[in-house]
């Protein structure tokens, strides 16, 4: 007799990496966990990322994404429809304004050569 150990959240809520094949479903839209990795933060420490399948809202094209343990928001498309220039959330927005701001800033400052 053979159970399938298939485990379906709804939520991006772990407290430790979620097995593989761990299915997400979050709004209508299905990610399966395959595996994780380390993603090394700037101030030098690690934060473990699980890394996810799914299928693109757009075209249906299956891509990889990975998140956070907690609340993070994965990719709902693939690279190719993923825009990132649109931001979902307002606290996304106001973060990549500030990014753009001191890119451009930079920009401006770089001495151009003396
Ligand atoms: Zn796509």
């Amino acid at each position: 007799m053979t159970t399938p150990r298939l485990r379906v959240v709804h939520a991006i809520n772990f407290r430790i990496l979620p097995l593989p094949d761990t299915v997400l479903m979050l709004e209508g839209q299905r990610y399966v966990a395959i595996g994780s990795r380390l993603h090394r933060k700037p101030d030098g420490t690690d934060v473990p990322l699980v890394v996810w399948r799914s299928h693109c809202a757009e075209c249906g094209m299956p891509f990889e994404c990975s998140t956070t343990l907690k609340g993070s928001h994965p990719n709902r498309r693939c690279p190719e429809h993923h825009s990132p220039g649109a931001a979902v959330t307002r606290k996304g927005q106001a973060r990549q304004k500030k990014f753009l701001a001191r890119k451009w800033r930079r920009k401006a400052a770089s001495p151009t050569g003396r």
